[in-house]
């Protein structure tokens, strides 16, 4: 859905209002008034729509995005979790043998999200991307990660230009002595989840957060996954919630020496906002994680005297200076048709060079999140778990006497566990669809003035309890707001 940008945060270096300039990055918040304008449009005209209908059959909102819309729209979301509940009942299937890949899911406010993020830069390079450097002057500071997708967009004589901006940011960073929030909002935008790490929001967090305890710190084992289905929580989201603070905590260790953390302070966005909550000490070590990452891309990047000249004639000329400082830094010969194809390559295409200067800068920090491969690996080895308890009539009898797995890891394990461990959680898995659905459709029911006379029960709550279905408990924790991702995520 397209979303207005009129009032919104300037991208494109010009006054658009009597909107005061952003303090952070202009791009960060953009994006951050597009959800808001998003979900405003939602609450007023859009529940009812049918393109809103269909989005929550397909999935409904990701973790972070249903504590945003559950503090604003609270109980009012109880028809849309109806529809969000009876598409996962689609998708499980009536019969558990059917082992029919899931449709892709894709949260609306994702989109929203991605589209502004795109459009923003667009606006900011301009239609043919000629733009930036006049631009960039008035809206800076960009935060790191919108710099460096500049580099994607932008016309490659401008390589330079942002390249100073980088150092001139990673200076700033380092040199002003700011604290461990205004650093991160400086490199990484500000906490776009800042609302919603609030307890007691709409209902949906319990006060205070109450970590697992049945994985005793960190630890995976059999008595964990049982006691985590008696007290009624999806272990797989549990365990990697465990895992994600076990790993913070190490970091934020107070004898960890620098070669011990080396492989393991490589955080995300999203993580080094957890941790900032949950561990600083984790989240300043990954921040000078990140900071050298990101020098190790500007030593590399071209500045303006590396780049091949403009015109075709000056670059003949030069060519022969620009051979022997590559010989110079590449010790191995090329063979006889290599060095001509580089020859002809640096005359006739100088935009491939610049774009191999460019990857090679940007190989020095690619780095997946640490924190998100321990989510992925974490709820990998509770499926694993599964398959080995639930083949067992008295493991089984207790998992289906618990609520079970959400729904994401029911999917996920109807998909992978083997027929007899497959059967017991989508058994369990439809048996709570239907109850979940007949709460929803209660708490609909008694929406209805009409029958006002009847005393309020549990269905007020069912659409927490569908969130927690579809999501985990996780979706009532304040700190942990990171979802699991469904691949490698690269680190800040
Ligand atoms: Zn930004
Ligand atoms: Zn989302
Ligand atoms: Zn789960
Ligand atoms: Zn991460």
């Amino acid at each position: 859905m397209a979303v207005e940008t009129e009032g919104a945060p300037s991208v494109t270096g010009e006054p658009t209002s009597a909107v005061s300039p952003p303090a952070g990055c202009v791009v960060c918040a953009f994006v951050g008034s597009s959800l808001e304008r998003r979900m405003f449009f939602l609450f007023a005209e859009g529940l009812g729509e049918s393109w809103f209908v269909d989005e929550m059959g397909r999935g409904g909102f990701c973790l972070r995005h249903a504590r945003h819309v559950g503090r604003e729209g609270g109980s009012r979301l109880t028809g849309a979790y109806r529809h969000v509940v009876a598409g996962w009942r689609g998708r499980l299937g009536r019969d558990e043998a059917a082992r029919e890949p899931l449709p892709a899911l894709g949260c609306p406010l994702c989109e929203t999200e991605t589209w502004a993020e795109g459009h923003a830069l667009w606006l900011l390079a301009g239609p043919d991307h000629s733009r930036a450097a006049a631009a960039l002057g008035a809206v800076e500071p960009l935060c790191l990660a919108h710099l460096d997708r500049l580099l994607d967009l932008e016309g490659r004589r401008q390589v330079p230009e942002i390249r100073a901006r980088l150092v001139a940011l990673l200076e700033r960073a380092t040199t002003a002595r700011l604290g461990l929030e205004e650093q991160l909002t400086l490199l990484i935008g500000p906490d776009p989840d800042q609302a919603i790490r609030t307890a007691g929001l709409g209902g949906l967090a319990a006060p205070p957060d109450t970590p697992s305890t049945s994985w005793s710190d960190g630890l995976l084992s059999v008595e964990g996954f049982l006691a985590e289905l008696e007290i009624g929580r999806c272990p797989a989201c549990t365990g990697s919630a465990a895992l994600v603070r076990r790993l913070l905590g190490w970091l934020a260790g107070p004898d960890l020496r620098a070669e011990d953390r080396r492989e393991l302070e490589h955080l995300c966005a999203g993580h080094l906002r957890d941790g900032l909550a949950i561990a600083p000490l984790a989240a300043e070590r990954a921040l000078a994680a990140t900071l050298g990452r990101w020098v190790g891309l500007v030593e590399r990047l071209p500045t303006a005297a590396q780049l091949p000249p403009p015109t075709l004639a000056e670059r003949a000329r030069r060519f022969g200076q620009h051979d022997r400082e590559e010989r110079a830094r590449r010790p191995e010969r090329p063979g006889p048709l290599a060095a001509a194809g580089a020859a002809v390559g640096y005359v006739a295409w100088p935009g491939a060079i610049i774009e191999e200067l460019v990857a090679r800068a940007r190989a020095q920090r690619t780095h997946p999140c640490v924190a998100c491969n321990v989510m992925i690996g974490a709820s990998g080895r509770t499926l694993d778990l599964a398959d080995a308890l639930l083949v067992a009539e008295p493991a089984a009898a207790r998992y289906r006497a618990s609520p079970g797995f959400c729904l994401g890891h029911a999917a996920r394990a109807v998909a992978v566990l083997g027929t007899q461990a497959r059967f017991t959680v989508h058994a369990t898995a439809r048996a709570r669809i239907a109850r979940q659905l007949w709460e929803l459709d209660e708490g609909l029911r008694k929406s209805s003035w009409s029958i006002r006379y009847e005393p309020r029960g549990p269905e007020t709550r069912a659409w927490i309890d569908a969130l927690v279905l579809v999501l985990g408990e996780q979706v009532r924790s304040t700190d942990l707001l990171t979802p699991e991702p469904r691949g490698r995520v690269p680190a800040a």
